[in-house]
């Protein structure tokens, strides 16, 4: 990775730091911002990690994950530390709107911006913007901007390696997509060091709970949707689903994966009907573009294979506009 001298120069002083990233942060949300703290941290800057919306309990335990703020619990606390910031640094996102009102608050503020990124198309929002939608994660493009700065040495095992590893194995559904030569070079040295790969495994994924499980077994029994004619398969939840199941931030991550393991589905999506928002998450395999999808009809956005957004629309609707829009990628999905 090249950095600008100015942006060297900004990494090796001291400044007082505020790290954000999107809602409903994900491993690779929480690994980057976390590894970047304690990175920073020893140059001296003193930093605060920032998040809209509250993070799953499995993330719980990664060293600095007790400290973030986050804007939907303590606003004028976030507020209060932004004031004192002069970097801002965003990580996992490329536009201020996925970060909400954190988003509007730094608009209004002085101070350099740094912004690490895989997403498709960035908005124009930081001094210093690294963009490389083909990364795997943020997580991969931290550890690389910190062996690019001749610092692998303060890549510790247990803090910096430790969220590093968290946000590649996420991103990558435990190296199954996204991944490329590099990852797995990375995550080797991560191992070498002493980052403990399997305990952090099943720190995320051996931590389901009774009830989350069982609403899986929900969702696969009545709950599921095949339309072959498009190769496209859909779950839904309904909002008496969330009240049953007493469904709670962090328990549906991971559900819309299951149709992707269909033989013949190359679309899965996953249509949710949460407390305020109706939620649509699309996955897809090879060549088919689901961030097309996304950002087209719904205003969202992400990668090609894994994108979101959020419909204002009832549950019923969105549903029947997303069953409704498939013919016009039907070629593409056949041919995909
Ligand atoms: P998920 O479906 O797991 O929420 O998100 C899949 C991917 O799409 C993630 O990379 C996430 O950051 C992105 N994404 C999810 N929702 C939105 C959205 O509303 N807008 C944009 N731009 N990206 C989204
Ligand atoms: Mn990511």
């Amino acid at each position: 990775m090249e950095f600008p001298v100015a942006l060297r120069q900004l990494i090796r002083v001291p400044q007082n730091v505020a790290i954000f990233s999107h809602r409903n942060p994900d491993g690779d949300a929480i690994g980057s911002s976390l590894a970047m703290r304690h990175y920073l941290e020893q140059y001296g800057h003193t930093v605060h990690v920032l998040f809209p919306s509250e993070y799953p309990v499995e993330f719980e335990a990664l060293p600095g994950a007790a400290d973030i703020l986050i804007w939907d619990l303590q606003p004028e606390e976030c507020k209060q530390v932004m004031n004192k910031k002069n970097l801002f640094i965003f990580l996992d996102f490329n536009s201020l709107e996925r970060i909400d009102k954190l988003g509007d608050y730094v608009k209004t503020l002085p101070g350099q911006r740094l912004m690490i990124d895989h997403h498709l198309y960035p908005d124009d929002i930081a001094d210093f913007a690294i963009s490389e939608p083909e990364a795997s994660s943020t997580c991969e493009m931290v550890y690389r901007f910190m062996d690019g700065m001749g610092d692998r040495n303060k890549i510790n095992p247990h803090t910096v390696g430790k969220c590093i590893y968290t946000g590649i194995v996420t991103d990558t559904g435990s190296f199954k997509y996204a991944t490329n030569p590099e990852v797995f070079s990375i995550v080797a040295d991560l191992v070498a060091r002493g980052t403990d790969d399997t305990g952090v495994q099943d720190m995320i994924f051996n931590a389901q709970t009774e009830k989350s499980l069982r609403l899986l077994g929900h969702c696969l029994c009545n709950r599921m949707e095949f339309y072959p004619e498009f190769k496209t398969a859909l779950i839904w939840l309904s909002r008496k689903d969330y009240e049953q199941f007493d469904i709670q931030r962090g328990d549906t991550e991971g559900i819309v994966n299951y149709l992707l393991s269909v033989k013949d589905v190359k679309i899965a999506a996953f249509i949710h009907n949460q407390p305020t928002v109706v939620k649509l998450s699309l996955r897809s395999k090879g060549t088919i573009d689901v961030q097309e999808i996304c950002k087209k009809h719904f205003k969202g956005g992400g990668h090609k294979n894994a994108s979101g957004a959020y419909s204002h629309d009832s549950l019923k609707v969105t549903i029947e506009k997303f069953k409704n829009l498939l013919p016009e990628y039907k070629e593409k999905i056949l041919a995909g």
